[in-house]
């Protein structure tokens, strides 16, 4: 069940970015132990602050920073530049394992890998990679749960778990470089060239621990994994606020916004929060972030059969998205085991999409993996928490 509704205070991170959610929603995490600290979420000044701590020249830190990003090793037998007397304690109060593999499944002939990671404290997340001829996306959670209630969506009736720190983000997409670098993804040895925050979570709920994770993401290596900003996306369901902020940071990530419905009167029961935000304040937010940015906006859209796949309603998005710089990501929903949101029909699909293009909005239809995968999204933790 979604948690109850709470006033989320100005000291949570992003408390004040998200605050006034509407009945049924939260941002706030539930009161479990923070994961340890680590190297990753920390700027290159604190990781060197935190090594002196321990005792250890501030070099140290950089040492292992190059380790974590350049090598993609957290195994201290591996740090052979360290002193061995000191590897062990240095690598377990900076690089402490936060995530391990519980599940793993393959599909597209191996070059879609989807992972179950349980974190220390139990909470359970998942990440995806993808390659794709010339380029290999990771698709990564930001919080462990979520609670923004979508309706049609597996991890939205769980609720939410906690945030993940950045150092639990960034591990999701260490492990996929790694998997890549070692040549276990058929194509051969490999880079990680982008990064999209929609696995679990709603990542302007997280704010801070997000944007550590794409400084640390994007700083060149060693002190970050050097992935171009241009490659990464963060998603949201529209948190205008946290919208607003973003786009000041001065980063070039593309901004994706789950719209789902053109109109209130369905959003405000597809997107919850829209009882908050609503279409239009959402949409002007975005056009803000576009102009602040030069990035094009995804408008992402899960086509549910007669819910929002109706030939209007393309056309009342068409007349919204007219002349900006935005583009429609269409996603034939997948449903959730007994779930009654299902996908289109193929020709609803069709049609929906050509009305858009006929009104000069660019609009794709996901991939049949991107579609796997997106109805996939908390299911394999669905799945394990029922032990199937
Ligand atoms: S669709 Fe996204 S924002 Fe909505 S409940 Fe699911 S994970 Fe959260």
């Amino acid at each position: 069940m979604p948690s109850p509704a709470v006033p989320v205070p100005a000291s949570v991170p992003g408390g004040d970015l998200a605050g006034g959610l509407p009945i049924g929603l939260t941002s706030r995490p539930g009161r479990r132990q923070p994961p340890p600290r680590h190297l990753a979420d920390l700027d290159p000044a604190g990781r060197r602050a935190a090594a002196s701590q321990l005792g250890q020249q501030g070099f140290r830190a950089d040492q292992l920073s190059r380790h974590y990003f350049a090598r993609l090793t957290d195994d201290p037998a591996d740090m052979t530049d360290l002193p061995a007397g000191d590897r062990a304690e240095l690598a377990g109060a900076l690089l402490p394992r936060l995530l391990t593999a519980e599940r793993e499944l393959t599909c597209d002939e191996g070059t879609t890998r989807k992972t179950l990671w349980r974190a220390l404290d139990g909470a359970y997340i998942e990440s995806v990679l993808m390659r794709y001829p010339g380029r290999v996306t990771m698709c990564v959670s930001s919080q462990a749960g979520c609670g923004m209630a979508c309706p049609f969506c597996a991890t939205g009736q769980a609720g939410l778990t906690r945030n993940l720190s950045a150092a639990e983000i960034v591990a999701q997409v260490v492990a996929g470089a790694r998997a890549l670098a070692a040549g276990e993804v058929p194509g051969g040895p490999g880079r990680i060239s982008n990064v999209v925050f929609m696995g679990m979570g709603e990542p302007l709920a997280n704010y801070a621990h997000v944007l550590g994770a794409v400084r640390r993401l994007t700083d060149p290596v060693p002190d970050g994994l050097g992935i171009s900003q241009r490659g990464i996306t963060v998603s949201t369901v529209g948190l205008v606020p946290a919208i607003g902020r973003l786009a000041g940071e001065g980063l070039s990530v593309r901004l994706a916004v789950s719209l789902h419905a053109p109109d209130d009167g369905l959003r405000d029961e597809l997107v919850p929060v829209n009882r908050r935000w609503k279409v239009a304040e959402v949409l002007a937010a975005a056009w803000a972030y576009a102009a602040a940015t030069g990035r094009r906006v995804s408008i992402e859209y899960a086509l549910i059969r007669d819910v929002n796949d109706q030939a209007w309603r393309a056309d009342a998005l068409a007349r919204l998205l007219a002349g900006q710089l935005a583009h429609v990501n269409l996603i034939p929903l997948n449903p959730t085991p007994g779930s009654r949101w299902t996908a289109s029909r193929p020709a609803d699909m069709r049609e929906f999409e050509a009305r858009l293009a006929a009104r000069g909005v660019p609009v794709t239809v996901r991939d049949t993996r991107g579609t796997q995968i997106d109805g996939a999204c908390g299911q394999l933790a669905a799945t394990d928490r029922a032990g199937g």
